[in-house]
């Protein structure tokens, strides 16, 4: 997202006075200042071991969203999947909780969020039309209602 800003401001993100640099620089550390990502994938993974409970509550709040869009219905499924095999799962955490991640905000959105925002997250997060760089969505969401959503008013 702070790269995708610089895109936005061009040079002038670049300069030391934007103070973007410094949003540029420090991003990357919220990937491990609160615990490096793969070891908290495999702190999650642990709990599920542990505690069957919480992946039962797990199951049971994305449950809620069930029907209300076929990506997301898909992702679960595939997710299942990958929770049945628990040969090397370790080998797999960072997939299969970035996949729980995934499966959670689709469903919260779903339930929640602005039909055109939680299609666009279905559509590129969970059904894959996408490509690896930002501004890669595809063509046929409603990107003028998210640009609106985000726009600063008043
Ligand atoms: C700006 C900043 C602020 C911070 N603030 C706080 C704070 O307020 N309170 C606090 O307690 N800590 C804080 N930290 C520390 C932070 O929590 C640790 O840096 C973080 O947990 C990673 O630990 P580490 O640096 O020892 O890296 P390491 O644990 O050495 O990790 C290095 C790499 O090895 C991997 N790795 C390590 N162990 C395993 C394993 N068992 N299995 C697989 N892979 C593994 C990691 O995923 C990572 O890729 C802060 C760090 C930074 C940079």
């Amino acid at each position: 997202m702070v790269a995708e800003a610089l895109e936005c401001l061009g040079g002038n993100g670049y300069v030391e006075e934007s103070g973007l640099p410094r949003l540029l620089r420090e991003s990357p550390v919220s990937s491990i200042w609160e615990g490096s990502g793969n070891v908290q994938a495999l702190d999650a993974l642990r709990a599920l071991q542990r505690e069957p409970q919480a992946l039962n509550a797990f199951l049971q709040e994305i449950g809620l969203a069930r029907g209300a869009d076929h990506r997301l219905d898909a992702a679960v499924k595939g997710l299942f999947t990958e929770l049945a095999d628990l040969e090397g799962i370790e080998g797999r955490a960072r997939r299969v909780v970035e996949r729980m991640a995934l499966v959670l905000q689709g469903s919260l959105l779903v339930r929640f969020a602005p039909p055109e925002v939680a299609d666009a997250f279905c559509a590129s997060r969970l059904g894959g039309d996408r490509g690896a760089a930002f501004g890669t969505l595809p063509h046929t969401l409603d990107l003028g209602a998210l640009v609106a959503r985000a726009r600063i008013t008043g």
